[in-house]
């Protein structure tokens, strides 16, 4: 999908309405429409990339610097326990919004949200497999 028709592309445009929390040069940031907690922010870099995979180095150093500043202020303004910062890259990984996102979400002790419930257990010798395998790819 090229950028122009990403949702994501015509928040920053202005083409469609948002809650804007932060801007500045390089990264726009604002309210989830659906906040798993009230707070829930989205950070996006002004130049596009469709997964923070495919992301240059500089923009990614510019949305983590974003990112990080924000998160402090989300918790902060909720009061929040603690945060989670995440982004989904492709669909298998639950993106839904081709233009790369950052979601900060405010956690609070107790609120029930459970992430990684599928997490399982190493066989014995995958662990040395995959770390050879992930090393070569560095
Ligand atoms: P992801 O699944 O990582 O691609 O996340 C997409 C996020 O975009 C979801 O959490 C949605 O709630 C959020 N979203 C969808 N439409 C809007 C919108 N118009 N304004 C703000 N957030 C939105």
């Amino acid at each position: 999908m090229p950028e122009e028709n990403t949702l994501f592309h015509k928040i920053l445009t202005g083409e469609i309405p948002s809650d804007k929390v932060y801007e500045d040069e390089h990264i726009y940031a604002f309210l989830d429409i659906n906040p798993v907690n009230i707070g829930h922010t989205l950070v996006i870099p002004k130049k596009f990339s469709r997964t923070l995979l495919e992301a240059d180095e500089e923009t990614i150093a510019h949305l983590f610097n974003g990112v990080t500043k924000i998160a402090r202020g989300v918790k902060e303004a909720t009061k929040a326990d603690g945060i989670n910062i995440m982004n989904n890259s492709e669909a298998s990984a639950g993106q839904e919004i081709f233009y790369t996102h950052i979601h900060i979400v405010p956690r609070f002790d107790g609120d029930g949200f459970t992430h990684w419930k599928g997490a399982r257990k190493y066989n014995s010798g995958e662990e040395q497999e995959v770390v050879k395998k992930i090393k070569k790819e560095l």
